[in-house]
């Protein structure tokens, strides 16, 4: 192997980590609010997203739209260096130019898994939700939700709809029912239990909003300890939306960008027509377009992402597809605020 080609083998997100840059993990991939080309963006705005592409890690920036690049482009950029000084630095061959990146080679371990790996955590994982689901109350989400401005009688219609369901808040109780209702060999198998944790990170995470039976977002009620720790997780194959489906008549579908609590702040601002909560704005699945047509056909899409660069540029790649596929779509933010939640918060209705 070339010098090069191990600088772009490496694991890319240990590397970004090491360098002092935060990053939200996005099923398989992750997002960073950071991008060397452009800067810092809002800290949740995750302009940039990282993941694999025939098992190499890439990245590329929906902000500044730098298209999918390698590693050594991403500390070549960082540190205003060339590429063949970003291979030395990535080897170990050379130290970092800035002393608090203190990224060191060979402790990164953690392998990318192959897509025959990851099929078999996808189906594990899946297995997963059919064991731990069912029979689940949604009293806790209830409680959380109603904090958040969404009435207590919506959320008891997602849980019928089972589009919200919770576990204890207390993370002994939530990891109990998780290793009595699933078993540690299938958390484990999952990717929810960690090689070296004792602790599934959905244990930690009491709100659950199902994506399909395949996947789902996780979310804390309390406070992040550290603005490290993510308010969210999806854990999953997410290749379905959360969707709810509104009354048919109205004939449109509206895009949230922040997860399934900006799809209930939508409804609860009183859309009527169906939502697709997106698990953030660079989370849009082109393969979704023929579905809309086919399933929707003459539906409005609201592309109603963030008021950020990343909802913008996002917005745009989104309203350009639907032109492609015949549907008929147009740009609606939540104007002056950060999300729809904070707009509901704020008493605006739709
Ligand atoms: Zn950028």
């Amino acid at each position: 192997m070339t010098p090069f080609d191990a600088a772009k083998a490496i694991h890319l997100p240990e590397l970004v980590r090491g360098m002092g840059h935060k990053l939200t993990p996005q099923g398989a991939s992750y997002g960073s609010s950071f991008c060397p080309k452009c800067g810092q963006g809002k800290e949740n705005s995750n302009k940039v997203s990282l993941f694999t592409s025939n098992g190499i890690w890439r990245w590329k920036c929906f902000s500044c739209g730098s298209p999918a690049s390698s590693s050594i482009d991403w500390v070549a950029a960082t540190l205003e260096i060339t590429a063949k000084e970003a291979v030395a630095f990535i080897n170990g061959k050379s130290s970092a130019p800035v002393p608090s990146m203190k990224w060191t080679p060979g402790e990164i371990p953690t392998p990318e898994l192959s897509a025959s790996e990851k099929d078999k955590q996808y189906e594990a994982f899946a297995e997963v939700m059919a064991k731990v689901i069912p029979g689940l109350g949604c009293e806790e989400a209830v409680n959380y939700l109603d904090k958040r401005g969404i009435d207590k009688k919506l959320t008891r219609e997602a849980h019928r709809r089972g589009l919200v369901y919770s576990i204890p808040e207390d993370v002994g109780r939530a990891k109990g029912l998780l290793m009595a209702r699933a078993g540690e060999a299938l958390l484990r198998k999952s990717g929810c239990l960690k090689p070296n944790s004792e602790w599934p990170g959905i244990a930690f995470r009491p709100i659950i909003f199902p994506q399909w039976k395949t996947g789902g977002e996780f979310r804390l009620t309390r406070n992040p300890r550290s603005s490290s720790e993510p308010k969210s997780i999806r854990m999953g194959r997410l290749h379905t939306p959360w969707f709810w489906t509104g009354r048919p008549e109205v004939r449109s579908i509206i895009l949230v960008a922040e997860g399934a609590l900006d799809g209930l702040s939508v409804v609860q601002m009183g859309w009527k027509g169906h939502v697709i909560a997106l698990p953030g704005a660079s989370a849009w699945n082109d393969d979704w377009f023929p579905r809309i047509s086919v399933k929707y056909p003459g539906f409005e899409l609201f592309v109603a992402l963030d008021n950020d660069p990343a909802g913008t540029s996002n917005t745009r790649k989104i309203l350009e597809g639907a032109d492609k596929h015949g549907i008929k779509a147009r740009r609606f933010s939540p104007e002056g605020f950060k999300d729809w939640n904070d707009a509901l918060r704020a008493g605006v209705m739709i």
